[in-house]
């Protein structure tokens, strides 16, 4: 598997979304590729923001929703 493969998978590999032939071969091109090691890192950190940022929204939306009525 070459680095542009694998980075296309991350958002599978992340969810565990992928067969476990597929998932071992990411796994193994992050420990061999430090720069895909890095990607996946800041992916995962993007993910984490993202995440968080919903969060944020969420009660907002709620709020705004319950002063309508
Ligand atoms: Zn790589």
């Amino acid at each position: 598997m070459n680095c542009k493969e694998t980075r296309a998978l991350f958002s599978e590999f992340y969810d565990r979304d992928l067969n476990q032939k597929i998932c071992e071969a990411v796994k193994e091109h992050l420990t061999e590729c430090q720069e895909c090691k890095e990607e996946y890192k800041n992916f995962r950190k993007g993910l984490k923001i993202l995440k968080k940022l919903r969060l944020l929204e969420a009660p907002r939306n709620y709020m705004e929703k319950t002063q309508r009525h």
